[in-house]
């Protein structure tokens, strides 16, 4: 069977005792997170944060790109979210490669359409994993499209410990 279709299949259980559906749309806590899609991180749990607190916003790396600025524009303006914590993590996959090896990755297995089109696109990996959270807080704090009274905070997940660590 697919991984997908036990996924699903697993959801009928969470379904069958779900009893939280009365939440509203707005995040309870006004914060939004944003963070990477690494399969170790757990943002809710990890930050003590139960289902319609905050927003996760999750991409590679937890990179500020302009989609990610769209999330948060839309968590702000509409959804009232008042504090943006960037958390990106130790062993991130994104410390391990540069634009050029995916370029090449891409080129070799997909041939030159394809190559053409990945090199439209920065990948944003990072070699210094704390400078990388203190440039997406500039950022942020620098776009036109986030107001100034919208606290940016930044952190480090340690996903060998589970601590979250403030970069400052
Ligand atoms: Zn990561």
């Amino acid at each position: 069977m697919s991984e997908v279709k036990k996924l699903f299949e697993a959801n009928r259980t969470y379904a069958s005792q779900f009893s939280q559906g009365q939440l509203p749309i707005p995040p309870a806590r006004k914060v939004a997170v944003l963070t990477c899609m690494d399969a170790r991180i757990d943002p809710l749990r990890a930050l003590g944060a139960d289902l319609g607190d905050i927003h996760v916003i999750r991409n590679a790396g937890g990179r500020v790109t302009e989609d990610a600025i769209r999330s948060l524009v839309i968590s702000e303006q509409l959804l009232g979210t008042q504090e943006i914590l960037v958390l990106h993590h130790t062993d991130c996959g994104m410390l391990t490669f540069r634009n050029e090896d995916l370029y090449d990755k891409i080129s070799r297995r997909l041939g030159p359409d394809s190559a053409k089109a990945a090199s439209n696109i920065d990948f944003l990996p990072f070699t210094d994993l704390e400078q990388s959270v203190r440039d997406d807080v500039e950022t942020l704090r620098n776009s036109p499209l986030i107001p100034s009274d919208v606290l940016v905070y930044g952190a480090v997940y340690d996903v060998h410990t589970g601590e979250v660590i403030p970069v400052s």
